[in-house]
């Protein structure tokens, strides 16, 4: 015989939030769901979920309750009126939002006698519930050891540390980073696409590449950790000459090089501060504040 599955509550049924609801279905768990538009909840019941009328009818559904809704205001829309009803129960918050609304909603749950986990969701809707993507976790450790087998019908569920923050901290850094290599691969696109390459061709070639840059990306890892940047693979200064080629072969084409430009302006501050002869992770040192800035 096998456990009865934990019962989960869904509060917000979005997009991702509906995503959520329908992997904890297919896991087998019991689910309530609410949305502040109830008629979203209808493919979910049809599925099996029961549907509340109000949140406190679905908070008090669950000992978990799992809240994916736009922002933390709409959270506390929703949540501050039957705030009682969390008492003795944990929320797990997927919604995004800032390391500091994290932390404060902490103390905000504690004071309800609710446990709570900070989480962010690294994947869109069609990805829940494939066990490769990541879905971030932080704050209590016991919490997160206590539902980890519940989250992981979501995804693989990554914990970062008790700091609560950890996770919506991550999940900016990450969009940065999906950003700025979206982007990066789309100016590539229109480069090769002005000779008549589509993207299809191009893409997996760039995929390719990018394995090589992860390469590179652990190697600049601890040169940062440590402070000390070798160019003795490539320099700084190498680097510069190189993105000349990129910005003249694009502007030539008619291609916007907001991008490059950008690259090449920290590139050439870097220089400028010394780091000529060393490898690119030192541009590290003019991205962050110096010692005694502002953010120090
Ligand atoms: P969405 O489809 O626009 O859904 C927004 C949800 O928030 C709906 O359930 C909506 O209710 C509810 N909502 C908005 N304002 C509200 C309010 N004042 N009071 C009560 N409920 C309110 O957005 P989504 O894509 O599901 O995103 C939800 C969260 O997941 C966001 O924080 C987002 O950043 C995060 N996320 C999304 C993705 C993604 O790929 N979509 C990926 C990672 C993280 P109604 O249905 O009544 O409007």
């Amino acid at each position: 015989m096998t456990a009865p599955q934990q019962a989960v509550t869904v509060l917000g049924l979005g997009q991702m939030g509906a995503a959520l609801a329908a992997a904890l279905l297919d896991r087998g768990h019991p689910t309530t769901v609410w949305n502040r538009t109830p008629d979203k909840a209808a493919p979910l019941v049809e599925r099996g979920a029961r549907a509340a009328a109000t949140p406190q009818e679905a908070i008090a559904a669950s000992p978990l309750v799992i809240a994916c809704v736009l922002d933390q205001y709409a959270l506390h829309t929703v949540v501050d009126p039957v705030a009682d009803a969390l008492r003795g129960r944990t929320l797990v918050n997927l919604t995004s939002g800032s390391p500091e609304q994290a932390r404060e909603a902490v103390a905000w749950a504690g004071s309800l006698g609710a446990g709570y986990l900070d989480g962010a969701i690294m994947t869109t809707p069609p990805g829940v519930g494939d066990p490769a993507m990541m879905f971030l976790y932080s704050g209590s450790q016991e919490v997160f050891d206590t539902h980890r087998p519940t989250l992981a019908a979501l995804g693989d569920p990554l914990y970062l540390g008790t700091d609560p923050g950890l996770a919506s901290l991550y999940d900016a850094a990450l969009l940065g980073l999906m950003w700025s290599t979206m982007t990066g691969w789309l100016h590539g696109t229109a480069l090769v696409g002005a000779e008549g390459t589509p993207a299809a061709a191009y893409t997996p070639v760039a995929i390719r590449w990018l394995t090589a840059v992860a390469g590179f990306l652990t190697r600049y890892a601890s040169q940062v950790d440590a402070g000390r940047y070798p160019g003795d693979d490539a320099t700084v200064d190498v680097q510069i000459a190189a993105i000349g080629h990129l910005i003249h072969a694009a502007q030539d084409r008619g291609i916007d090089n907001a991008l490059p430009e950008l690259l090449r302006t920290l590139m050439e501050k870097a220089g400028a501060a010394g780091h000529g002869q060393d490898s690119y992770a030192a541009l590290i040192e003019v991205l962050r504040p110096a010692p005694g800035g502002p953010a120090a």
